[in-house]
């Protein structure tokens, strides 16, 4: 009975002995450690106005892609001709397929890498039936209530304009960059981009560029969004989750419904979508997910951080609270929603031809051929034809070692000084899929605030963005672009 006691005490003992070493190993990736204070920046007036007056042009993207406001483009290059002269004077400009817009500003050494920076200039629609929930008029670019409101404030007129504003101080200052600094603004990245980033992104193919890292919309500086943190937390998205959409299609006897066949082609389909549905994939977490919290498990005071360093024994209870929202369990699977079905004409009249269309979004170690035959193997119903829609592979994991990621994350600490960087798994799409072959190293982040109030009105209603946030924002690029001196 002792000698048993004693086995257990020591096994104990190690367990706590390994809890101990291996979180006192578990060293702070941040570049300080310390949290500072929020700076406040003086209020650019000037820059306000752009910004509202950016948003009073309706550049709206319809998923009908025989609408195409060439008037809109038209007008927001003239825009920006007026009010950045000098930028357009330095820098060398380039309208691609008539509605993008591409600036090179040449660096000092033409013989390293460019560096490119982009935001889209399209925004969504305004859905007509939430129009009077707006507070100010989705277009009206009104300043109140210390907020900039309006569609495109944070997707992503607010990141462009800013990189406007930090180009025509850094022109007044007469500063050229060593590499080269490319920025390209496509037109239709809320409608899959395939006239502007797609393009663009050809453009330097042909031109054989690399570059040494590439900046898109993506992460933001987080509030209260990851659980347990209570410092802000900048986001930047080293990885994208992966497309496809499977279109599932049943063939059958269709006929009056008064004598229907024991399995109807609507029966075969609706068992087939439920099956997908009910046979999820095992959750895990995939490589920007542990890097991820490398990156914050630090951070965490105890018992947390001691959790977040053992992750060998603890895993299953920290994935078991991502699992929670449905945000975080998005990080942890490939997941799937039945997005639309096409059936049926006539109450009493069997469909022959009913279609269903699922939608997947593709964890980064897996593809989409892999997602389509698992989708094969767990319908098992040669009636079900399955063929596939749009296709885009999940993204490679860019570095957080590499000079993009430092320099991001050096302008980070200088800028938002209260808040601690980390890597994150994007889960929706980017233009940045279309440049993935142009460079190693790809990183999603619009360094602005953003809490879970604000994230919502982002293609929702009341969009807007804080005037002391936005201010942060240029600041931030000003402070990146001298860093590529
Ligand atoms: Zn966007």
């Amino acid at each position: 009975m002792k000698k048993i006691l004693f086995s257990f005490l020591f096994v104990f003992l190690l367990l706590v002995v390994t809890l101990f070493i291996k979180t006192a190993s578990f060293k702070s990736k941040q570049i300080s450690t310390a949290e500072g204070i929020r700076i406040d920046y003086p209020i650019d007036e000037a820059a306000v106005k752009h910004l509202s007056d950016a948003v009073k042009i309706n550049t709206v993207s319809f998923d009908d892609t025989t609408i195409v406001n060439q008037l809109a483009s038209d007008s927001f290059f003239a825009f920006l001709r007026t009010e950045y002269p000098s930028v357009f004077e330095n820098l060398e400009d380039t309208i691609i397929n008539k509605r993008s817009l591409l600036l090179k500003w040449k660096g000092k050494n033409e013989s390293i890498n460019p560096v490119i920076f982009y935001a889209h200039l399209d925004v969504v629609p305004i859905e007509e039936s939430t129009k009077a929930k707006w507070k100010y008029a989705p277009f009206s670019g009104n300043v109140a209530d210390g907020f900039i409101w309006g569609r495109g404030t944070l997707d992503d007129k607010g990141s462009l304009i800013a990189i406007f504003e930090a180009l025509k101080k850094m022109q007044h200052n007469q500063f050229i960059p060593s590499r080269t600094i490319y920025f390209a603004f496509g037109s239709d990245e809320e409608i899959g981009g395939s006239n502007g980033a797609k393009v663009i992104a050809e453009y330097f193919r042909q031109q054989k560029t690399r570059f040494e890292f590439y900046l898109d919309e993506g992460g933001m500086v987080s509030r209260g969004l990851v659980p347990n943190m209570t410092r802000p937390v900048a986001l930047i998205g080293t990885a994208e989750k992966g497309y496809i959409t499977l279109d599932l299609t049943v063939n059958a006897k269709g006929g009056h419904s008064s004598h229907p066949d024991k399995e109807t082609a609507l029966d075969i389909l609706v068992s087939a979508v439920k099956k997908v549905h009910d046979n999820p994939e095992e959750r895990r977490a995939v490589a920007t997910v542990n890097e991820f919290m490398n990156f914050v498990g630090p951070e965490m005071s105890f018992p947390l951080k001691t959790v977040f360093a053992n992750r060998w024994l603890f895993e299953p209870l920290i994935l078991n609270e991502y699992e929670k929202s449905a945000e975080g369990l998005a990080l942890l699977r490939t997941t799937s929603a039945l997005t639309i079905m096409n059936a049926g004409l006539k109450e009493n009249v069997i469909p022959s031809l009913v279609n269903a269309k699922i939608n997947f979004r593709i964890l980064p170690d897996e593809n989409s051929d892999q997602v389509q035959q698992r989708v094969v193997k767990i319908v098992d119903d040669d009636r079900v034809k399955i063929t596939r829609g749009e296709v885009y592979e999940p993204s490679k994991q860019s570095s957080t070692t590499a000079l993009g990621f430092n320099l991001l994350q050096k302008t980070c600490a200088t800028i938002f000084p209260d808040a601690i960087v980390s890597p994150f798994l994007m889960l929706g799409s980017t233009d940045s899929k279309h440049f993935q072959d142009l460079t190693d190293n790809t990183y999603r982040f619009f360094p602005v605030r953003m809490d879970a109030e604000l994230l919502e009105t982002v293609h929702g209603i009341n969009e807007r963005i804080g005037v002391k946030d936005y201010m942060e924002t240029i600041a931030f690029y000003e402070s990146l672009f001298q860093s590529l001196e």
